[in-house]
C-alpha cells in the first residue's frame, strides 16, 4: 500500500513549548507562585490546553492505523532537524485494541549499531524534555476524535495511547537527564499522569545509565534491552558499545536493577539472517537470560537501502522463536508494522543526514 502523505506548514506558536518540560513545582516556580495556586492552570494546560503551545508536525504519514510524524526542532545550514515518532495500533488476544507511542530521545544516535538506520546519522543533538513530551502531546492531538471517544475510559485524557516506548531515534540513557525529566513530567500526578508501568525505556545496554536509572527508585518503569547477540565476539561486531560494556557487565546490571518484584525485562533481539539466527545463538540467548525475568521479542531485520545483512524469511523467524522456547524462554515475534513508513525498528532517521551503511563497519 502506498502511504498517504500530508505536509503541514509550520505554524507560529504563540508561546514556548518549554512548559512541556516542567513538572507542576517547576511551572509554579517559573511563574512565581506556589504549586497549590498553579495547580489548576497546570492541569488545564497539560491535559487539554496544549493547543496554544503545540508545534505543528512538519510531516504526517499514515498507513492503516499507523501514524508517523516529525516535529521541527531547529537546525542550521539549510538542514532541518526533526524528531520522529510513531503511533502504532496494537491488539490483544481478546479483541482489545490500544495505541503505543514510540518517541525519539535524540536526533540521530552515536551508538553506531551496524543494523540501524539512525546510526548512520551519528548523534546530531539531544532532545530536551519538552521536545520529548511534545511528541506525546502532538500524538494525542493527531488521533481522530472517533479514536479518542473509543478510548474515553482510559485515564490518560482520551488520548488512546496506552504505552509510551523510548524506541525511536536515539539511545535514551545517553540523554539521561532530559529523558528522565520527560518521564517525570509525563508521570506528574497533577498533569499527564502517565503511569511508570506503561513507559518503556529501551537501551542498548548502557550499564552506567541503568545503574543511575535504578537509583531513581522508579521500580515500575519498564526496561527493554536491545540484546541482538549473546556472545561478546558477535555483539562487538554489531554494537560497538559492547566493547566498553560487555555482556557480563550488562547481565550484572540487570540482576542488580531494583525492579518491582513482578516486573519483567523486555529483551529485544533483531534477527539478522545468517548472522545471529542459529539454534546455537538461541541457546546462548537462553544462557544470557538465565536468572533474569524476561520476555524475548524477536524482531526480523527490516530491509533497508544499502543493508549489510539479510532479512530472515518467515520460516527462519519461526524456527528461532521455537528454539528460544525449547530453551525455556518466553519468546514471541514482534510484528514489523510500519516498514513502508520507515517507522519500524531501526528505521528512523532523516535520510538527508545519513552516511552509507558501510561506514558503520
Ligand atoms: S539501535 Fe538504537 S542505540 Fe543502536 S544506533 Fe540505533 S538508535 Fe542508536
Amino acid at each position: 500500500m502506498t502511504p498517504s502523505f500530508e505536509s503541514i506548514a509550520c505554524a507560529a506558536t504563540p508561546t514556548s513549548i518549554e512548559v512541556l518540560g516542567q513538572t507542576l513545582a517547576e511551572f509554579a516556580a517559573k511563574i512565581g507562585t506556589s504549586p497549590r495556586a498553579a495547580r489548576g492552570d497546570y492541569l488545564d494546560l497539560m491535559r487539554s490546553g496544549l493547543g496554544a503551545v503545540l508545534p505543528e508536525p512538519v510531516r504526517v504519514q499514515r498507513e492503516g492505523g499507523l501514524v508517523k510524524f516529525c516535529l521541527d526542532v531547529g537546525g542550521a545550514d539549510g538542514t532541518r532537524l526533526e524528531t520522529e515518532s510513531v503511533i502504532i495500533p496494537m491488539s490483544g488476544h481478546r479483541g482489545s485494541t490500544w495505541r503505543t507511542l514510540c518517541v525519539s530521545s535524540q536526533v540521530g544516535c552515536r551508538m553506531g549499531c551496524t543494523f540501524c538506520e539512525t546510526a548512520r546519522m551519528g548523534l546530531v543533538r539531544n532532545l530536551t524534555a519538552a521536545e520529548i513530551v511534545a511528541q506525546f502531546a502532538v500524538a494525542r492531538a493527531l488521533l481522530p476524535p472517533s479514536e479518542k471517544d473509543k478510548f474515553a475510559d482510559y485515564r490518560y485524557f482520551n488520548s488512546g495511547i496506552k504505552n509510551i516506548v523510548f524506541m525511536g531515534m536515539g539511545e535514551p540513557l545517553d540523554n539521561f537527564d532530559e529523558v528522565t525529566q520527560a518521564i517525570r513530567v509525563m508521570n506528574e500526578p497533577n498533569g499527564i499522569a502517565f503511569p511508570h508501568k506503561q513507559i518503556t525505556v529501551s537501551t542498548v545496554g548502557q550499564v552506567d545509565g541503568l545503574r543511575r536509572l535504578g537509583e531513581l527508585g522508579w521500580h515500575n518503569l519498564r526496561i527493554a534491552i536491545s540484546l541482538n547477540a549473546a556472545t561478546d565476539q558477535l555483539r562487538d561486531q554489531i554494537m560497538p558499545l559492547n566493547r566498553a560494556m560487555p555482556l557480563a557487565d550488562l547481565k550484572r546490571a540487570l540482576l542488580d536493577y531494583p525492579a518491582a518484584p513482578r516486573s519483567i525485562f523486555l529483551i529485544e533481539y533483531v534477527l539478522l539472517g545468517g548472522f545471529n539466527d542459529s539454534d546455537e545463538d538461541a541457546r546462548r540467548v537462553a544462557d544470557f537470560c538465565r536468572g533474569i525475568r524476561c520476555v524475548v521479542n524477536v524482531i526480523p531485520y527490516n530491509p533497508q537501502r544499502g543493508a549489510l545483512y539479510e532479512t530472515p524469511d518467515d520460516e527462519a523467524v519461526y524456527e528461532f522463536v521455537s528454539a528460544l522456547r525449547r530453551h525455556g524462554l518466553f519468546a514471541k515475534r514482534r510484528l514489523t508494522q510500519g516498514v513502508d513508513l520507515m517507522g519500524a525498528c531501526g528505521q528512523l532517521g532523516n535520510p538527508a543526514l545519513r552516511r552509507p551503511a558501510a561506514a558503520l563497519r
